[in-house]
């Protein structure tokens, strides 16, 4: 089933100019389909939040002038996680020279990682789209789905306007509206989301070499966790920029609002803390903002097909924590990329019905992204353990701290260290069994 063209305005309306919607909407203007990107932002960007390391393979692959054209921040050649504690952290700092080499993809060469700020990026991306045919409509919200009488959507309704058209892509964020109002996702429960807050904090060029140890290109991924968040449930960011910093914290719903606290004042705390103050002092705040983050992994995936409907990126419910990495933007991506062509090839087929647009859920079923969603399957659950936020890091403090105070007193084998640091841990030796069993199943 298809509606007639005289019927419709477009063949194909994408909701959200972000990067799976100006990805869908690409691939849909590549294949000569009339499509409209609507974004409800003054310019795509204007209402994006993100922490900023993007890993562009999909992307560059898609966009062969992604590498040398779009506006990236820096190259990511350092990644740091640290547990932070009051008066102390411990660090794994990985930097390889590879880092700073392309990856090879089918058609160009793209770094493994980069730091990005979305109101350049999104413009940049919405921009492909319009060169390659779309039809850019920024600063109009979406306030409904348009059905027909057997409920399929054939369109949406921005206040009086209504636009129709054979499918609806929708590309509107974790907190999706349409995915809703098509009953295909539930309000997700609070242990599936966290509050992400995020500012950009100004700072030279040369000054952000010389503390992060990079060098003009290169750049640095530090993940905070421990004091960082006080306890709560979550992680911190500081990643590099061209000129500036992107800091930030991501709180799991469920444990904030356990904890009594505010988003607000544990990023005030964080921007504060000792341990970071060797990296942000005298930077300058230029932007601050806070927006939800899925967090439920694969569990958050359900339907993505409606008839005359396909949900993508945040929308779909599309992110990765592994604990060392977050990753939404190329999953968002991947799956903009599978909804152009799948829903290309459904309008071509004349078939638009819920059957008809299953090779969506097809192509998306076969991307790297579905595949790493299912290796994570289990990260959820396990970052609802205590160990990672409190116990893990103050132990390896502990140890660390007795391994490289020379006291006078008789030096003493790190085992015992090791032990002597467990048996005064706030954490039994049942626990330490379980987090690490947790750990090998699910990171
Ligand atoms: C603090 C924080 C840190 C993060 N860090 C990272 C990171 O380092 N790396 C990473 O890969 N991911 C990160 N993420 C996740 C990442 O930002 C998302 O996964 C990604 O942006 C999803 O892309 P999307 O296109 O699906 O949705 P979005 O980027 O959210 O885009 C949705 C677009 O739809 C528009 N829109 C919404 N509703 C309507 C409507 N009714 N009408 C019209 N337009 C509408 C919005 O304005 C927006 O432009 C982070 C997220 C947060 C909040």
């Amino acid at each position: 089933m298809s509606l007639a063209s005289d019927d419709v305005d477009f063949d194909a309306v994408v909701v959200g100019a972000g990067p799976a919607g100006s990805l869908a909407a690409l691939r849909l203007a590549q294949r000569g389909l009339s499509v409209v990107l609507i974004e409800r932002g003054e310019a795509p960007g204007a209402k994006n939040l993100s922490g900023g390391v993007l890993y562009p393979y999909e992307l560059a692959t898609a966009i062969p002038t992604f590498a040398a054209q779009a506006p990236v921040e820096r190259t990511v050649t350092r990644h740091v996680t640290t547990f932070l504690q009051a008066d102390s952290a411990v660090s794994l700092d990985y930097a390889g020279d590879h880092l700073a080499s392309p990856v090879a993809t089918a058609d160009t060469a793209a770094p493994n990682a980069v730091t990005v700020l979305r109101a350049r990026l999104d413009p940049w991306l919405a921009a492909r789209a319009e060169e390659a045919g779309a039809f850019l409509m920024p600063g109009v919200k979406v306030d409904a789905l348009e059905r027909d009488a057997g409920g399929a959507v054939v369109g949406v309704r921005a206040g009086e306007e209504v636009l129709r058209s054979r499918v609806v892509v929708a590309a509107d964020g974790v907190n999706s509206f349409l995915a809703r109002d098509a009953g295909l996702r539930p309000k997700p429960p609070a242990h599936h989301l966290a509050v992400g807050v995020k500012a950009v904090l100004a700072m030279e060029p040369g000054r952000i070499a010389d503390r992060f140890g990079v060098d003009d290109a290169g750049g640095a991924a530090h993940a905070v966790v421990g004091d960082a968040t006080a306890g709560v449930a979550g992680g911190g960011f500081v990643y590099t920029n061209r000129d500036s910093l992107s800091v930030g914290l991501v709180l799991r719903l469920d444990d904030l609002v356990r904890s009594g606290r505010t988003a607000h004042e544990l990023f005030e705390r964080f921007l504060a803390h000792p341990g970071l103050r060797r990296y942000l002092a005298g930077a300058e705040a230029v932007e601050y903002g806070s927006h939800l983050v899925a967090e439920g992994g694969l569990a958050m995936v359900g339907e993505v097909v409606h008839d005359g409907l396909v949900l993508t990126g945040d929308a779909a419910g599309l992110t990765i924590n592994s604990g060392l990495v977050l990753r939404g933007m190329d999953l968002a991506v991947a799956s903009g990329i599978a909804a152009g062509d799948a829903v290309a090839d459904a309008i071509e087929a004349g078939d638009v019905t819920r059957t008809g647009l299953e090779r969506y859920r097809t192509a998306l079923e076969a991307t790297t992204a579905m595949a790493d969603l299912r290796t994570y399957e289990r990260a959820p659950a396990f970052f609802s353990r205590r160990g990672p936020y409190g116990p893990w890091g103050r132990t390896a403090a502990d140890v660390l701290r007795a391994a490289y105070t020379l006291d006078g007193a008789p030096r003493r084998p790190v085992r015992t260290l090791v032990r002597d640091a467990l048996r005064r841990s706030d954490a039994s030796p049942t626990t330490w069994a379980q987090d690490a069993w947790a750990a090998v199943r699910s990171l």
